[in-house]
């Protein structure tokens, strides 16, 4: 399986509609070629900066604009942030992601003290990875420059449905700052999510255009809707397990090199329905030591569940800074 950028939406559509243990098998082959298939990357989500986010999600716990359970919290100081890292890693976690409900980023102290935040958790050995919100070229560059691993900015779902979803910018500006990154060396973390009331020709034409980035993101994260109480998509129906499976597998067979990320939702997954998840090319996970992913309202499998899955299944911790195994090593540049 070559690294393509040139997918048209009928052959991912066909692909995500092959008979499912067609496409685990697909998926699972393709993995194997690109990635050690024993290796799952074990992620750690610190909510730097929590709730009161102008933005208005209609998922999300900490927008504003809901009356959910969070309450808003100031900026965590940096001992705290490098201590939770500490601790993460002792673990086993290889990243850890930084999370600020900020619309955008800001030129003032607190960027500065993200900056400084970054600098200290890379210095641990940490894959970093940030997401603050929209973020400008000099922005970038100067995350860049703090050492920053990756920085993750969702598409969410498919630009058709996007503004049934968010309606406080736009798929452009999600797509500029995935640009205003990709002009640095800092790697781009981008996915969606499943369970938004999404058709499956929206599924489709997300992947797309995740597949259609060039290069593609190096973390592709897919995310199941964890409800949350207050927000528009409390009453959401549950995501069947097949089609999770079935976006995952798409997902590694057009985006092979990627990692693919089984992120927000694991929780209401089984052992056995997340070890589907590995055999399609899932090949990540968030765990915490509380319980909670990012918020108190998105629950997170505990390290040591994790671990016990992780031995029963024969699987491993990967270690930081780990990249996919191209036919020529790398992942691919900028063509
Ligand atoms: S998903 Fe991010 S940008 Fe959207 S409301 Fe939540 S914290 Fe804000």
């Amino acid at each position: 399986m070559e690294i393509r950028y040139d997918w048209q939406e009928t052959e991912i559509k066909a692909i995500y509609s092959t008979p499912l243990l067609e496409l685990i098998y697909q998926a699972a082959s393709v993995h194997r070629q690109y990635h050690n298939a024993k290796q799952i990357q074990v992620c750690k989500l610190i909510s730097i900066k929590t709730g009161g986010c102008p933005e208005d999600c209609s998922y999300c716990a900490q927008s504003s604009h809901y009356k959910t359970e969070v309450k808003p919290q100031a900026l965590l100081d940096k001992e705290t942030v490098v201590k939770i890292a500490q601790q993460a890693k002792k673990s086993g976690v290889s990243r850890v992601c930084m999370g600020a409900a900020w619309r955008e980023v800001r030129d003032n102290s607190q960027f500065e003290q993200v900056l400084e935040m970054v600098r200290e958790v890379t210095a641990l050995g940490l894959e970093v990875c940030c997401t603050l919100g929209m973020l400008t070229k000099a922005q970038a560059q100067r995350l860049e420059e703090a050492g920053l691993y990756a920085y993750n900015h969702n598409l969410d779902t498919s630009q058709k449905y996007y503004n049934t979803i968010i309606t406080t910018r736009t798929y452009e500006d999600r797509l500029r700052t995935i640009e205003n990154v990709r002009q640095t060396s800092v790697t781009v973390c981008c996915g969606g999510i499943l369970g938004l009331g999404e058709s499956v020709e929206d599924r489709i034409s997300m992947l797309h255009a995740l597949a259609s980035l060039c290069p593609h993101p190096e973390s592709v994260p897919i995310n199941i809707l964890s409800k949350v109480k207050g927000t528009p998509l409390e009453d959401r129906p549950d995501v069947p397990i097949w089609d999770v499976v079935r976006a995952i597998a798409t997902a590694r067979i057009i985006m092979p090199a990627s990692d693919v990320r089984l992120s927000a939702g694991r929780a209401k997954l089984s052992a056995a329905e997340q070890a589907l998840c590995f055999l399609a090319g899932a090949n990540s996970i968030f765990s915490s030591d509380n319980g909670h992913m990012l918020t108190v309202t998105t629950p997170c499998p505990d390290y040591d569940a994790d671990q016990q899955m992780l031995n029963v299944l024969g699987l491993e911790m990967r270690p930081p800074f780990v990249r996919a195994e191209t036919p020529n090593s790398s992942f691919p540049e900028k063509v």
